[in-house]
């Protein structure tokens, strides 16, 4: 899963040409500089890679949507419909531009239902934000249906999917704005940092102002940039992007290796007839960082969990049912609204109604799954030794 495992000479090389002018902020400086800019090659690279007209860098993947919410408009009182499995950084973003996440069901591909999506629209729905979890892809076809049918923006969590595709278009630039997160455990990793993608102009330039205290950057002086609007300090740094410009350069190659990983492992598992696999919308533009697959009921997949805990080889498989970042079940301070600050009334009301609320669909599909991180390291050695002990706490766990 992260790139953070082939840490190398080439990521060393690019945080070294910053250090060597210790200009380490992304905008101004223009001569001291000697015409080192991380940011800015990374944003380019960024489009080129994954196909879209703008990237907007941002100082975390939160951060990031954030940013897009703002930049589509999204505030006060309106609605962003999303799953009930995520991670937390969905609802911040919503609730820090005072908007009210919905959550709604996920089906077996570990994102949006549509059919849930359907139910949950009101008048005051103003936007659908799937969260491509765990490296693939929700049904885009069918959401973005329904943003149209309904008049919605489609804000595309790809935080998780860096590299993955959708029927030959990379996830994140395919609905009105999308995002990714380049946190230490992604795909491609700064350290901490995020970017917003898009094709709309206005979209993007409301992300460049709103990321850096509203600045429109229109002239040399920044001390005399207009400023528009309001915004705030979501800024990546220079030596963070030159960590960014040296991953992103080695994505096509962790992809590569995720993928026969993947592969390999999966072919060991699907030798137990009771394994079933997470349905993917397009197979071919999985990205491979995880590989998620279900037992039959929950009571087996607790024992699954419970033996390579005992074995001390738990690590590395996620049991997002009982963790308390990623699944709605463990989210009792968003369902209290537990917040340090007074929430607007929508928001209070909203979340106060979430423990009522039936997720028995998601609960069905999240008891019986788990997630395992596919490393980059492996070599087939281990992928086979990795896989047999886990098809032996299957079968320990099966009775069999
Ligand atoms: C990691 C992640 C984020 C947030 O990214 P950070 O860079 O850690 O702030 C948002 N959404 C999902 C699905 C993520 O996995």
């Amino acid at each position: 899963m992260p790139g953070y495992e082939l840490w190398g000479e080439e990521e060393k090389k690019h945080v070294n040409d910053v250090l060597e002018t210790g200009i380490l902020m992304r905008y101004g400086f223009d001569t001291p500089r000697k015409g080192i800019w991380k940011s800015i090659e990374l944003e380019k690279a960024i489009t080129e890679t994954f196909g879209c007209k703008y990237a907007q860098l941002t100082s975390s993947g939160t951060a990031a949507l954030t940013t897009a919410l703002a930049a589509l408009g999204i505030g006060a009182g309106d609605e962003v419909i999303m799953p009930s499995f995520t991670f937390v950084a969905s609802f911040e973003a919503v609730l820090s531009v005072g908007a009210v996440p919905v959550l709604v069901d996920v089906d077996k591909t570990l994102t949006l239902n549509p059919k849930a999506v359907k139910n949950a629209i009101t008048a005051n729905t103003k936007c659908i934000m799937p969260v491509h979890m765990c490296g693939s892809m929700a049904d885009l076809d069918a959401l973005q249906a329904i943003c149209k049918e309904h008049n919605l923006f489609l804000l595309e969590d790809a935080c998780q999917s860096i590299g993955a595709t959708y029927k030959g278009k990379h996830l994140g630039t395919i609905g009105n704005a999308g995002t990714f997160s380049f946190d230490f455990v992604k795909t491609i990793t700064c350290a901490e940092g995020g970017a917003v993608v898009t094709n709309n102009q206005t979209v993007y330039t409301n992300c460049d102002g709103f990321t850096d205290h509203g600045h429109d950057h229109k002239g040399v002086d920044r001390g005399a940039d207009l400023h528009p609007f309001i915004g705030y300090n979501f800024r990546i740094s220079e030596l963070h992007a030159a960590v960014g410009l040296a991953q992103i350069k080695r994505l096509s190659t962790f992809l590569h290796i995720q993928r026969n990983n993947h592969a390999a492992l999966k072919n060991i598992l699907q030798q137990v007839p009771e394994v079933s696999f997470r349905e993917i919308p397009d197979p071919n533009g999985d990205s491979c960082t995880f590989l998620s697959w279900f037992l039959p009921t929950e009571e087996i997949t607790k024992a699954f969990v419970a033996e390579m805990k005992a074995q001390g080889i738990l690590a590395g498989n996620f049991y997002w049912y009982a963790n308390n970042w990623h699944y709605i079940k463990q989210w009792q301070h968003l369902q209290e609204a537990k917040s340090l600050y007074n929430y607007n009334p929508q928001q209070k009301d909203a979340l106060l109604k979430l423990p009522s609320q039936n997720f028995s669909d998601s609960d069905a599909i999240l008891s019986c799954c788990i997630s395992t991180a596919i490393s980059l390291v492996w070599i087939n050695e281990q992928i086979i030794e990795k896989g047999t002990k886990m098809v032996a706490a299957i079968n320990k766990a099966l009775g069999k």
